[in-house]
């Protein structure tokens, strides 16, 4: 679901200063799944930590390396996620720096129970894009402390988009990627991402006080807490149709998409139908839904309670 149009439209491949130590380079990616593009930040003012390169785009790596002012060099590099216009530049990057790349782990880690099973059972991805080639130098997990010159960054783990998606803390400012991004709700797909996790991560952040989260995609969210309010609220009215519905007899997936969201036109059929797919799985978890065969995205859904 989007939201209200904002005016978020800065030039590609120029680094603006948000505020001191702190820089955004919009990537050249513009598409109905990455809004203007892919945000890459650089932290600090000698030693520089990058977090997401963004895609294969040897622009945007020009654009990265020509943001570098005398006496800044990069020195940390740090992948929120292994989706293809987020992770894919880190290798080249790394190349021509000789800095490490910092990530939770490789494609599937920190993929749920759940959804391992699903992946196993031959569910295939919906079209994401997968950085399958991705291996970072330096494994963080939840806590860790990336130390550079002048600045920290601590470690959120918070799998939902994706089981291995970290946002990144420096002090009151959080790095949310596509966990809250500026201009929609983050896409949840099985078998990568996992609602259950997606509203646990929501929930995590929310017991924190945060000044600004600047996200993967669109503009900076400056009431970080409404936000998040806001994307749980949207998740639960979703679950509430979805049980609704199923209140009327038994359905899968696709036939429960085409009552609900009676709104989205019929080529964005399939990604709300991915989406009721992860709230069935989650409410599956809550023990309020169960299939009548085996477990499936295929599988006919009924109501428990
Ligand atoms: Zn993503």
């Amino acid at each position: 679901m989007q939201l209200p149009p904002d005016n978020f439209n800065p030039a590609p491949s120029v680094a603006e200063e948000l505020e001191p130590g702190l820089r955004r380079i919009l990537a050249p990616n513009p598409s109905p799944m990455t809004y203007r593009g892919t945000n890459t930040y650089l932290i600090g003012t000698r030693d520089i930590a990058v977090i997401d390169p963004g895609p294969a785009n040897s622009d945007h790596l020009d654009a990265i390396l020509a943001a570098l002012g005398p006496g800044e060099r990069i020195s940390h590099i740090v992948v929120t996620h292994t989706h293809l216009d987020h992770s894919p530049l880190a290798a080249p990057l790394s190349d021509r720096t000789g800095a490490q790349v910092h990530a939770f782990g490789g494609p599937t880690a920190g993929r749920s129970a759940v959804m391992e099973q699903l992946a196993a059972s031959g569910l295939a991805g919906g079209g994401e894009g997968i950085d399958t080639a991705f291996a970072p130098d330096v494994t963080v997990s939840d806590g860790t402390v990336i130390d550079g010159d002048g600045w920290a960054l601590e470690v959120i783990h918070t799998p939902g988009h994706l089981g291995n998606h970290i946002a990144l803390a420096l002090d009151d400012l959080c790095f949310t990627a596509d966990h809250v991004m500026g201009w929609a709700t983050s896409l949840v797909s099985p078998p990568d991402g996992d609602l259950t996790d997606f509203m646990d991560s929501c929930h995590r952040l929310r017991q924190r006080t945060w000044r600004t989260f600047h996200p993967g995609h669109g503009a900076p969210v400056a009431t970080p807490a409404d936000r998040l309010d806001w994307l749980v609220n949207h998740r639960q009215s979703r679950e509430t149709a979805i049980l609704n519905t199923l209140a009327d007899g038994p359905a899968t997936a696709r036939s429960l998409a085409e009552r609900i969201y009676t709104e989205v036109p019929p080529a964005l059929l399939p990604a709300a139908e991915r989406n009721v797919f992860a709230h069935l799985v989650d409410l599956m978890g809550k023990n309020l839904v169960s299939p009548i065969e085996s477990l499936s995205a295929l599988a006919t859904f009924e109501r428990r309670v």
